[in-house]
């Protein structure tokens, strides 16, 4: 019973979401805002949910969950480059993991959607959800595991 509860622990820690209530992104004060009709005609179901409903993909679903080629992880919605291929590692959560973003192409808030308070990050240019960001990062860098839905990002090969 410890060891399950312990399991149970650890694993909604390590979740990037918990299927918790969804929300809306508000359209508040982006650069790119479009109606949720446009969004939702851009947009695959899946990258629908994700980013502009804030749902989380299933873990180890996303092809980019293990991609390790060298590039750029742009915001699926929008284009704005997000994260590079540099800054990825593998943590084990079957979500795409970067100890750290590109530096004003992301922007942070938190949320208490699993009644405790965890920072959202979302894409600064179209407010579109990404995902979250822990301190159990790669403590010989950052520290930081920045836990990204695949869903809401594309992959931009290096020539
Ligand atoms: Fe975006």
């Amino acid at each position: 019973m410890k060891k399950l509860s312990l399991l149970l622990f650890t694993s909604i820690l390590l979740n990037c979401n918990g299927n918790a209530q969804q929300k809306e992104v508000s359209a508040a004060t982006y650069k790119i805002t479009k109606t949720e009709a446009e969004w939702k005609a851009q947009l695959t179901d899946l990258q629908y949910r994700v980013l502009r409903e804030a749902g989380t993909e299933r873990p180890f679903t996303s092809p980019l969950n293990k991609n390790e080629e060298p590039g750029i992880y742009v915001c699926a919605a929008c284009e704005t480059p997000l994260f590079k291929s540099e800054y990825k590692f593998d943590s084990g959560t079957g979500w795409p993991s970067f100890d750290r973003e590109i530096k004003g192409n992301v922007a942070f808030s938190t949320d208490y959607d699993l009644g405790y308070a965890r920072t959202e990050e979302h894409c600064a240019t179209c407010g579109g959800h990404l995902g979250h960001v822990f301190n159990d990062g790669p403590k010989n860098t950052t520290g930081k595991r920045h836990c990204i839905n695949g869903a809401a990002l594309e992959f931009v090969k290096s020539e």
